[in-house]
């Protein structure tokens, strides 16, 4: 059995990654659409084979609950929406998964677990790399310390903004800029490679374009305390291109680039460079979480992380703010 999916939000990311994912995916495929945009549930429609039956609007999408062929609801929508649209999902007893960054903050997050618990569904975020067989091998390296401990750790996400201005640069939308969109990534790698939670941050931000990014972060740049005092170093932008991770080990050196994007993924280790397929992210995602929710089996990728990348999030504006050193 394949589980019925709904995508709800059909901008870039739905368009261009999930919905060819989920032509590809074997537990599960793309049953239903959720906009608010008549004409691209038409052409969805058409183009996907998707029933009448399965289209909703941001209106009557509540309406979904007494819809059997929906089993799972894919939340692309703009970050200021995830948090109502997740628990609505939950609400109409439906399994969720939402994109990164998960909310605005980690109160949100607790919102939003909090409403898939008390309805008995799983939630799980957008977090694609958890199914990318380079920065799988990293996990293991930074986590088993097969070469040893890890002495200093950096690693940056960003690229340089072309086009127009969207809700991304809005604060109310985006809740933040760079650190929100390509940041997250950063502080996810260093925590699945560490293995550890953050204990501290300090953070500050650059900014040289303040017409362009009035409203939102441009480029950030951040230290987290790891427990037994580790400190590694991060950054995000919307005006720099990276995409990487590179370690010090005791061992020796590892790490990605690029690191970050829907491929190729390059890697090395000490020991020469990683040879591991190039896989389409979204399938393995979208196809591992179909499983557990058939089995019944905890995702890798549960609201939780989502919610850890939150914490530190939310320190790093508050070390911005303050200009000091700030607890997670
Ligand atoms: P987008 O701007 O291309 O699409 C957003 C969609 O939301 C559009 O279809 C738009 O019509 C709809 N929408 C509904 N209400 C809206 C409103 N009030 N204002 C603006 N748009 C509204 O954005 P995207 O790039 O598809 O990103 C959507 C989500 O997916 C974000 O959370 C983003 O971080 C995430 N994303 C994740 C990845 C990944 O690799 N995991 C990649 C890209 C985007």
């Amino acid at each position: 059995k394949k589980l019925g999916i709904a995508l709800v939000g059909l901008g870039s990311y739905s368009t261009g990654l999930l919905a060819p994912a989920l032509q590809k995916t074997e537990h599960c495929y793309l049953a239903g659409i959720v906009t608010g945009t008549p004409a691209k549930a038409d052409t969805w429609s058409k183009k996907y084979y998707i029933s009448k039956s399965n289209i909703y609007n941001y209106d009557n999408f509540d309406s979904i609950k007494d819809n059997p062929a929906i089993d799972i609801i894919y939340v692309v929508l703009p970050i200021a929406m995830h948090k109502e649209f997740t628990i609505r999902a939950a609400k109409a007893g439906k399994h969720v998964i939402c994109e990164k960054p998960m909310a605005l903050n980690a109160a949100e997050c607790a919102e939003m677990i909090a409403a898939c618990t008390a309805a008995g569904k799983m939630l799980s975020i957008g977090y694609r790399l958890h199914f990318e067989p380079h920065n799988q091998e990293i996990m293991r390296i930074g986590q088993k310390q097969v070469y040893g401990k890890i002495k200093s750790l950096d690693t940056g996400n960003g690229y340089v903004w072309g086009g127009p201005p969207t809700w991304r640069l809005k604060k109310d939308m985006a809740g933040g800029g760079g650190l929100m969109d390509m940041g997250v990534y950063s502080i996810q790698a260093s925590r699945y490679t560490v293995g550890q939670e953050p204990l501290y941050v300090t953070a500050r931000e650059e900014k040289t374009n303040s017409d362009l990014f009035k409203e939102v972060d441009e480029t950030v740049y951040w230290e987290l305390e790891f427990p037994g005092g580790l400190k590694t170093t991060g950054r995000s932008s919307y005006n720099k291109s990276w995409g990487y991770l590179k370690a010090a080990a005791e061992k020796g050196e590892f790490g990605l680039e690029p690191a970050f994007g829907y491929g190729p993924i390059h890697g090395y280790t000490p020991d020469g460079k990683m040879d591991f397929p190039q896989v389409f992210h979204q399938v393995h995602q979208m196809d591992d979480f179909a499983q557990c929710v058939m089995l019944k089996r905890p995702t890798r990728v549960p609201g939780e992380e989502g919610m850890k990348d939150m914490k530190v999030i939310d320190a790093i504006y508050r070390s911005i703010a303050s200009g000091k050193r700030e607890k997670v």
